[in-house]
């Protein structure tokens, strides 16, 4: 039997497909938006650095996509790169410093049930909030009192040229806006 079927183009360097003009509309809890001129899901952090390396490599711009739950995205859609987290997904819990590790494409209601089937508190309030980890860390994300810088004691991130950044709340300037 002999099947024919398209090549899918890759991210340089890696197994990650790198798919031209995808509707922004399906990756929105709205449902609406045009298309992402260049679009990846990376799984690991070496495929967020090789999408960053190509996208700098080819002078486009970049925008990174969480649960896209607070986003209104034009009928016109995004020009560049559009780096969505969503299979960016681990967690790691540290029982005795009582500290979770996860990384940015962890559903934020999903943390705070994980946290809860432990018996730990600390994120009660995350429990309706649809967006992923990093979205909650941008936007500081809250609800009944309590937000994200609260319980947040550093984020690792990566520059445009791939290089790690460690943040922490007081350099990320979070105002405690939900207290
Ligand atoms: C039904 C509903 C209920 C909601 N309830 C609440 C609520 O109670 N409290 C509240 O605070 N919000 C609420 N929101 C808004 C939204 O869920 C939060 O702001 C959430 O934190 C957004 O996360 P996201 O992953 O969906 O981010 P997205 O919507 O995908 O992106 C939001 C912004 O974060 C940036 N971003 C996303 N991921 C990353 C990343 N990994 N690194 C860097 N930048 C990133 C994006 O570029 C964009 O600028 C609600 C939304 C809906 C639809």
């Amino acid at each position: 039997m002999v099947l024919s079927l398209d090549r899918q183009d890759l991210l340089p360097g890696t197994n990650c497909p790198l798919q031209r003009h995808v509707s922004l509309s399906a990756y929105t809890s709205y449902r609406v938006g045009g298309a992402a001129e260049w679009f990846v899901m990376p799984r690991t952090p070496e495929q967020v650095a090789a999408g960053l390396d190509w996208a700098h490599s080819q002078g486009l711009p970049v925008t990174l996509l969480g649960a896209g739950s607070n986003l209104l995205i034009s009928d016109r859609g995004l020009p560049g790169l559009i780096i969505c987290s969503r299979h960016l997904r681990q967690v790691t819990f540290d029982d005795e410093a009582g500290q979770l590790t996860a990384a940015a494409g962890e559903p934020l209601p999903n943390l705070a049930w994980k946290a809860a089937r432990r018996g730990w508190r600390g994120l009660e309030w995350a429990v309706g909030i649809p967006g992923t980890l990093g979205g909650a860390v941008f936007m500081n994300a809250g609800a009944h009192g309590a937000c994200t810088a609260e319980s947040l004691l550093q984020a690792q991130g990566m520059s445009f040229d791939g290089d790690e950044i460690i943040w922490t709340p007081k350099r990320f300037t979070l105002c405690l806006s939900h207290l």
